[in-house]
């Protein structure tokens, strides 16, 4: 029998988990989790960029585990405030703080910041590592504009206030695969995926 290659998304959000392993699902690897590989282990994001919070998480988890590993970093920016949230986008209300109390804050940043000055960007970066090193690193994004208030039900994080004007809705209020076609997430995915694959064909 042949054993297949393991691949192991670094996250302990099964949301996320579930979404990269459905995105990889035909490829020739045995896709695996920190928990279900027994890592408790939470890598400090001491990074400045989404970027070398991929990496920082890609390569630790790869040396940890000995296995060929997925790791992102995303969040969001909005120009008006010079770039914040940015990597801050998680936490910057503090751990015990929801999604919506970090929305909240958001609009009372924004409050009476005209429509045309109220532009954002989702970045996501998506690292690839092995247990000798980083592979290479892909970044997906999507414009947006910071609505009001919030909208929809769907998503998650910034998703109610996160406008995207082509569609005429928000994030939360478009069908997941909408969000998919066109999110900094779906679109990193899709080229992380691509590279990977002539990773594998290469070995
Ligand atoms: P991380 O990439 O899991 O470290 O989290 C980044 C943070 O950015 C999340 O907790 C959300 O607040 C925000 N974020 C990243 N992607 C999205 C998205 O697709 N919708 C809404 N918020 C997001």
């Amino acid at each position: 029998m042949i054993t297949k290659q393991k691949l192991l998304i670094a996250s302990h959000n099964p949301g996320k988990v579930r979404e990269y392993s459905a995105l990889l699902a035909d490829l020739p690897l045995e896709i695996t989790w920190l928990t279900a590989e027994g890592i408790a282990f939470e890598v400090e994001e001491t990074g400045q960029t989404f970027e070398e919070n991929a990496i920082l998480k890609a390569t630790t988890y790869a040396r940890l585990s000995g296995l060929l590993t997925w790791a992102d970093d995303s969040g969001l920016e909005v120009d008006y405030l010079g770039g914040w949230p940015g990597v801050a986008s998680a936490r910057h209300a503090g751990p015990d703080a929801s999604d919506a109390d970090r929305v909240r804050i958001l609009l009372a940043r924004m409050e009476g910041v005209p429509y045309e000055k109220r532009a954002a960007v989702f970045r996501c970066v998506i690292a690839l590592a092995s247990p000798e090193g980083l592979l290479f690193t892909v970044s997906g994004s999507t414009s947006g504009v910071i609505a009001r208030f919030p909208a929809g039900e769907g998503g998650f994080g910034y998703d109610p206030v996160f406008f995207v004007p082509k569609f005429g809705r928000t994030f939360a209020e478009l069908p997941l695969e909408t969000k998919n076609a066109i999110s900094h997430r779906g679109r990193a995915a899709r080229r992380a995926r691509l590279l990977l694959e002539r990773h594998l064909a290469r070995q």
